[in-house]
């Protein structure tokens, strides 16, 4: 423990000098002072197990010893030059990214953050295809820069001041909350057997369950489609989209993997196939967000693109290439790279300086020494089997979803409303875990949704610890609306 301002004195700080308009978690926000690995320790010594690594940031450990002390050697040699003059990190960093991508996309731009990745990638976009519009889901997220907040569609971060000229935003295939589909279709080891919302009639029609490869469609409402059906339905209104945007010239589509900000949503599988093939024939290019879904965390695949069984123009990178050392990468073709020149001289003072680069290099050889994206994979479907046992146990957990070490546990009134649990019941659960040393993520549009990305060096044992915690959140929660 270290001597800091006293609690009060940060509250009036937070209060009088900070910006007003950033949101901090529980009614006594908490004030970290250490971590170590997956673990976060708090003012008062109190210890936390990170189940949110800093918004799906820390890939590989808080305070990871080897990156620590690549940091420090590397802070001891040179901080800073600018990329006007070359050094020999950055080089060696591009060399170890690069060969991680498959051709051809091979040209690296050393950036910031994820926004500033993104806002590059739009003028890529543009540059090459010679198009304005550039199209993303309800529910994404891609950043809080005005170019791309035009892009960003979720929750509180939709805003109203003008932003991102010429986005576009299409129908989220969102399987849990649109009107089409079931978990059967997406990418996961947990599938959801979903109810429509009609209340059964005097024969037992309606109301029933919709689940593969046994459909029961309920005879009442649209909502029982075939699950399987979903893609197609979710592809037409993309097509809607991509034919009455502005000015039917698309200059680009961006897609994450899967949805983080928006509650771990996971598409219809095939679906972003289907969805990259009708924008190219349109001349747009195909851009994979992997922000959060990169670097090994969704275990099958160390790109979440790779998932998906499509190959993107340009990929946006950050977060936990750095394990929360503020740096990105836009990753694209030589040919769209080239495209660029003609219209930006693009310049970064600290993209790609020598200690952001040490880093990234430091994090791809933990990940890969310590087999983190097998962890991933073999502890995060331990994850998702058991908490998604939790749903058969309480009404109130309408999906559990998710792939590797990302799951969205997404809360809701009861399963046969599925509408959204209110806010001020999901705070409660989110305070009791923190009060009981779990930290969690929230997320999706009406902050519903608990998020779930520890790093990526987490144990099964910890994963135990975590499902009581929850599981016992929930029970004390059950017990309080009783009352
Ligand atoms: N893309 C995605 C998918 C994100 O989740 C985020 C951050 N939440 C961003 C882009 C923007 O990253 P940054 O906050 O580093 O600008």
């Amino acid at each position: 423990r270290y001597q800091s301002l006293p609690y009060s004195r940060v509250l009036e700080i937070h209060k009088e000098n900070l910006s007003p308009v950033q949101t901090a978690y529980f009614q006594k926000p908490l004030l970290l002072h250490q971590g170590h690995m997956e673990w976060l320790f708090d003012s008062e010594g109190n210890r936390y197990l990170d189940f949110f690594s800093g918004i799906v940031t820390v890939s590989v450990g808080h305070c990871h010893p080897k990156v620590t002390a690549v940091a420090q050697k590397q802070m001891d040699r040179l901080w800073h030059t600018s990329s006007v003059f070359f050094h020999p990190s950055m080089h060696e960093y591009a060399d170890k990214l690069s060969a991680l991508l498959p051709e051809p996309l091979k040209v690296i731009f050393l950036v910031n953050s994820g926004s500033e990745a993104n806002d590059l990638a739009m003028m890529m976009a543009r540059a090459y295809s010679n198009h304005t519009d550039i199209i993303s889901f309800r529910g994404a997220y891609h950043g809080c820069s005005p170019y791309t907040l035009g892009l960003t569609n979720v929750g509180i971060y939709k805003t109203q001041l003008p932003s991102g000229m010429g986005c576009q935003s299409t129908m989220c295939p969102d399987i849990f909350r649109g009107p089409w589909g079931g978990s059967y279709c997406r990418d996961s080891p947990v599938q959801t057997v979903r109810k429509c919302s009609c209340s059964p009639g005097p024969n037992g029609q309606g109301g029933r369950v919709e689940c593969h490869p046994h459909i029961t469609d309920c005879d009442l409402c649209m909502f029982a489609a075939d699950c399987c059906q979903a893609k197609e339905q979710y592809i037409e209104q993309f097509k809607e989209t991509l034919n009455t945007s502005v000015a039917k010239s698309i200059a680009g589509f961006f897609a994450e993997p899967i949805q983080g900000v928006n509650g771990v949503v996971q598409y219809p599988k095939e679906f972003l196939k289907e969805a990259f093939a009708l924008v190219r024939e349109r001349g747009g290019v195909c851009i994979a967000d992997e922000v959060q879904t990169g670097f090994g965390r969704l275990g099958s695949h160390f790109w979440g693109f790779q998932s998906h069984d499509v190959l993107p123009d340009i990929v946006t990178m950050a977060k936990g290439i750095g394990n929360g050392f503020p740096m990105a990468a836009v990753v694209t073709t030589p040919e769209i790279a080239k495209s660029l020149a003609k219209c930006l001289h693009h310049f970064s003072t600290f993209g790609g300086n020598p200690l952001a680069c040490a880093i990234g290099s430091a994090v791809l050889e933990v990940i890969k020494e310590e087999n983190l994206q097998k962890n991933s994979q073999e502890v995060g479907t331990y994850m998702l089997l058991k908490f998604a046992k939790l749903r058969d146990e309480f009404d109130i957990i309408g999906d559990v979803r998710g792939k590797g070490l990302m799951m969205g546990i997404e809360m809701v009134q009861d399963k046969m409303s599925r509408q959204p649990l209110p806010k001020t019941e999901v705070n409660q659960i989110h305070e009791d875990c923190k009060d009981m040393g779990l930290l969690v993520g929230r997320g999706g549009n009406f902050s519903q949704t608990f998020r779930i990305a520890p790093p990526m060096c987490i144990t099964k044992l910890e994963v135990d610890f975590a499902f009581e915690v929850f599981r016992a959140a929930l029970i004390q929660h059950m017990e309080r609306r009783a009352k």
